[in-house]
């Protein structure tokens, strides 16, 4: 029989050789005061080769995951979504770097849904159709914003409970309800979801195409406003949900693309009052643009409003699936966790992990819940 000294002998020896030679240093680069990253180091930590550089684009894969971004640019594709980051990509000293707020805020949630703490895969779906009443949202030629939100927003409603959701709306009719209501309408309901459905307009009508927007990350300035202020620095109720905000963007603005087809203008971030104010994981959804030719006649269409509805359902669904499919937890990337803090030291040793990759969200498409928790050991 073991004494207990030697067990736990034993038991610091597999640690220390687990620590040994898997250890991962990130080289944290200041730039502009913020804390940045090499993408040589993100592709070490996620498992991916490369990066394969082009001038200022690079790009890292592996196995069906991939991430794709220029320096000097906001854009960049994680598993073909288009995401545009907190700050842009830079190239400075032979390497490209990405902010360890964009690291944590959105490639970590998004590679790795399944390791965001205390996430719940939700039963309770709250759709909210935006505008009504008095406030007719985006007009075009062929309808009103109002009440194309309100049509989506219906049949998702349907279609969530054949699928066995409970939902919960912030108006079923044509009335007028102020924002801050609607957050605390969503605030009733621990555990759910906030789904908020709207359609857009330009000031051309040249823009076409779908957007999501999650809630900008404390720090982060919000996407319709170029200069950072104050304001940007203010703690919300919504960002003790930041990674889920982004996975749950991330499920549904990809199911919106494969079910809308229209251009893919990103995953935005913005602080609109009904994604800031909530304390629950939730999106705003844009699904076209009303005065836009092709965009106004889809988003008239039945054909289309059934297919957003589907998208809303498809996407609640990748999303539960994502959070439920992954079991052991695995260590963050740790030096760069606490992005928005510019004084403290990081923690230069982040483990890679040694049970092997996890399947990521956009795997998670292929997949259903089930054969996920089959998976399970
Ligand atoms: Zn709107």
């Amino acid at each position: 029989m073991k004494s207990p000294v030697r067990a736990w002998a034993a038991s610091l020896a597999v640690l220390l050789l687990a620590l040994s030679g898997e250890a991962q240093a990130w080289n944290v680069v200041m730039h502009e005061g913020r804390r940045h990253v090499p993408v040589e180091d993100v592709s070490k930590f996620y498992r991916l080769s490369g990066p394969v550089l082009n001038g200022p684009a690079f790009s890292l894969s592996a196995g069906g995951r991939s991430i794709r971004g220029r320096a000097g640019t906001r854009e960049i594709h994680i598993n073909n979504v288009k995401y545009i980051l907190c700050f842009p990509a830079v190239q400075k000293g032979g390497s490209i770097l990405l902010s360890a707020m964009d690291v944590t805020k959105i490639i970590e949630p998004v590679l790795r849904p399944g390791q965001i703490k205390n996430a719940t895969p939700p039963r309770l779906v709250i759709l909210d159709a935006g505008h009504g009443g008095h406030d007719s949202g985006a007009k075009g030629q062929r309808g009103i914003e109002k009440e194309a939100a309100l049509d989506v927003v219906m049949r998702a409603k349907r279609l969530l409970e054949k699928n066995g959701y409970t939902v919960r709306l912030t108006r079923s009719s044509d009335v007028f309800i102020p924002l801050e209501k609607r957050a605390a309408f969503a605030n009733r309901f621990p555990g759910s979801l906030f789904v908020s459905v709207h359609f857009n307009k330009s000031s051309s009508g040249a823009a076409s195409g779908i957007e999501t927007f999650a809630l900008a990350p404390r720090g982060v300035p919000s996407m319709d406003e170029e200069n950072f202020s104050y304001s940007d620095l203010k703690l919300h109720p919504g960002h003790a949900q930041d990674p889920e905000n982004i996975a749950l963007a991330t499920a549904l603005h990809s199911a919106m693309l494969r079910n809308l087809r229209l251009p893919d203008r990103g995953i935005k971030r913005a602080r609109f009052v009904v994604i800031r104010d909530i304390r629950v994981p939730g999106v705003l959804l844009e699904g076209g643009f009303m005065n836009h030719p092709v965009d106004g006649r889809l988003i008239a269409s039945p054909a289309y409003r059934d297919s957003f509805a589907r998208a809303i359902l498809e996407g609640v669904n990748r999303y539960r699936s994502a959070l439920t499919g992954q079991a052991a937890a695995e260590p963050p990337p740790s030096a760069v966790a606490s992005g928005t803090d510019r004084s403290s030291v990081p923690d230069l040793k982040a483990r890679l992990s040694v049970s092997g990759v996890k399947p990521t969200l956009g795997e998670a498409v292929e997949r259903t819940a089930e054969q996920w928790k089959a998976q399970k050991p």
